[in-house]
């Protein structure tokens, strides 16, 4: 690969991805986004015996349950809330000539009942607790979402609209510790089947703020979040392209979900960052799919 020629440009270059003119915002190739089905497949395929259902969310999701997620406490630097025009003929008079003296024309643009979706699983997690008490044996689900992040960069690693193919397991302590344990496990062997450096270290979520530090350092001792671990941007640390996280009963609390006994489900989920797969093999295998190690190729390809 060129020295001089930044990962991103590349990927331009070799229509991998599209440029938009915004960090963080790309169009997808026919290749990428084989690669990327490819991949789900293969996920799909290691726990097809355990799901229980299996479901896809689209990219917004309904405001309140939103706010019961706690994402504005914890994160809010990174969230994205829907907003539309609800004005009057007079309101949009204005606001075609606000737009034409390219000024502010966002003044009539009203909060919605959508967010964007931060986190694959949140969705979910109403729609368990309305069904009542879990059965004993819990749920296993298997989801995909369109998610959003305010955190426009360079690293085409970090984009603002990206896929998560997760596993969420809902249950007791025991299921969901389990759980974790058996996809930290399989994780890694996904990675040797795809020939790509990889390992996996303790982490924490990006909490906002000074009292945000506070709650990633006691995240990373009780090791609640793991991530594995693949180095694809050049002078970069590896980059997260999987993570393995246990919410406790915290998600059981806020949205009221019981297990099987009335009290609080414990929550885990494993998330797969699709596009930093897809990169992290485009990185290490090359621009052409097809001049992919026979090994990957067969293990995506069949
Ligand atoms: P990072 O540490 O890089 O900020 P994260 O810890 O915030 O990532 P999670 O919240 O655990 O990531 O999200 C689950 C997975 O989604 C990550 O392991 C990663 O593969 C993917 N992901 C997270 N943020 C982005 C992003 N901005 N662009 C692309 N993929 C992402
Ligand atoms: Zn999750
Ligand atoms: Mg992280």
């Amino acid at each position: 690969m060129t020295a001089n020629v930044s990962f991103l440009d590349q990927l331009f270059n070799q229509g991998i991805l599209y440029d938009s003119g915004v960090d963080g915002i790309y169009g997808r190739s026919a290749d990428f986004e084989d690669v990327i089905s490819r991949f789900e497949d293969l996920a799909l395929s290691l726990g097809k015996d355990e799901i229980s259902e299996a479901m896809v969310f689209p990219p917004g999701m309904p405001m309140t349950d939103f706010e019961t997620s706690g994402y504005m406490k914890n994160f809010p630097q990174l969230a994205g809330t829907v907003h539309a025009f609800c004005g009057s003929d007079h309101d949009h008079m204005g606001l075609i000539q606000c737009m034409a003296a390219g000024e502010d024309w966002t003044e009539n643009q009203k909060k919605t009942d959508l967010a964007l979706t931060p986190a694959a699983c949140y969705p979910l997690y109403p729609i368990l607790a309305k069904r009542g008490p879990l059965p004993e044996s819990g749920a296993y689900v298997a989801l995909q979402s369109y998610c959003f992040r305010h955190e426009p960069s360079k690293e085409p690693t970090r984009m603002q609209m990206f896929r998560q193919r997760e596993y969420v397991r809902v249950g007791t302590e025991e299921q969901t510790t389990a759980f974790r344990e058996t996809w930290k496990q399989r994780g890694q062997e996904m990675m040797d089947l795809l020939e790509l450096p990889h390992h996996v270290e303790v982490a924490n979520d990006p909490f906002f703020g000074r009292a945000g530090r506070m709650l990633g350092s006691s995240q990373r001792e009780q090791e609640l979040k793991f991530e594995l671990v693949i180095p694809v941007n050049e002078g970069a640390s590896p980059t997260a392209c999987m993570s393995f996280n246990y919410h406790m009963d915290n998600f059981g609390k806020a949205w009221n979900i019981q297990q099987a006994d009335g009290s609080p489900a414990h929550t885990a989920c494993v998330g797969f960052g699709l596009e930093r797969l897809a990169l992290a093999l485009f990185r290490h295998h090359g621009f052409d799919v097809k001049a992919w190690p026979a090994g990957v190729r067969k293990s995506l390809w069949g």
